[in-house]
């Protein structure tokens, strides 16, 4: 898909990966809300954004947990651009680390990391199937492919997020609906830092897991592997060579 002149929504739009995803976007011509639980972030990166590409965004806070939100943002979109032609699911979080998550911390990496996808699928696929097209860009992680030391609702929720975004492009793929998956490794974010900085010892380790493993890409250098993706429609978006080559040498299919 050519992105330029279509209308986008990035989850988690106010940092990392997400702002990353905005800017390369509006370079591309498209339209984008920006839309993150941090409203002031998200405002940032969308002012940022339109000072070199006048009127290519607006923002809004949300909280990708909660179903009404999610259909504000597209409501946003239709109403300052028209509908929505590209979905990033993209907002996540780290999450509790070990056995001693409680219920509340997996309900709300479930929320954040998976169901929010599931929420934004239901409200979107069936207008896709209507208008014959559509993108759902689903940000899951290398950990949803390869489980590493680290955050076990991270580790589950991100294999979790992997199989959806395949089941999406396994059921739909045929009827317009394209999918694609990112599961980066390491990315210099405040999440990645977010492992070494919490002084827990499952957190470093996680965080050194990742750095330790290959290179750590800048957010820049994924949200051009997304664009070069969605341009060859390609379901998995493996932006960190190493994590290739473990495929490969797992004689997986997942080396596209
Ligand atoms: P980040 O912390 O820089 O950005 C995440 C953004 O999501 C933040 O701005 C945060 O406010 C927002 N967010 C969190 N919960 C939200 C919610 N409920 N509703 C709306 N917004 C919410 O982290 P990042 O590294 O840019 O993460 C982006 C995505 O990339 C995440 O899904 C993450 O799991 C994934 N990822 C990151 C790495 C990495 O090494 N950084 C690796 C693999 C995958």
């Amino acid at each position: 898909m050519n992105v330029a002149q279509r209308v986008a929504v990035v989850t988690g739009g106010g940092a990392g990966i997400g702002s990353a995803l905005v800017a390369r976007l509006a370079r591309e011509g498209a339209r984008v809300v920006v839309a993150d639980l941090d409203t002031d972030s998200a405002r940032a990166v969308s002012e940022g954004v339109n000072a070199d590409h006048p009127g290519s965004t607006v923002s809004a806070g949300a909280d990708v947990s909660d179903t009404e939100q999610i259909q504000q943002l597209i409501d946003l979109a239709e109403s300052a651009f028209g509908p929505v032609d590209l979905y990033f699911a993209n907002a996540g979080i780290a999450g509790a680390l070990g056995l001693d998550a409680g219920e509340q911390d997996w309900d709300r990496s479930i929320d954040v990391n998976l169901r929010a996808h599931i929420r934004a699928a239901r409200l979107l696929v069936p207008r896709w199937l209507e208008r014959g097209e559509g993108y759902f860009v689903s940000t899951a992680s290398a950990a949803g492919l390869l489980t590493q030391i680290g955050s076990a609702t991270y580790a589950v929720t991100k294999h979790a997020a992997v199989a959806f975004a395949e089941w999406l492009s396994v059921t739909y793929g045929d009827r317009g609906v394209r999918v694609s998956c990112l599961c980066p490794m390491g990315v210099n974010t405040r999440l990645l830092s977010s492992g070494e900085d919490s002084g827990d010892a499952l957190g470093r380790a996680a965080t050194r897991a990742v750095t330790s493993a290959g290179d750590v890409l800048e957010p820049a250098e994924v949200a051009d592997a997304v664009l070069a993706a969605l341009e060859d429609e390609c379901f998995l978006v493996l932006p960190h060579e190493d994590v290739r080559e473990m495929h490969r040498q797992k004689g997986s299919d997942y080396d596209r």
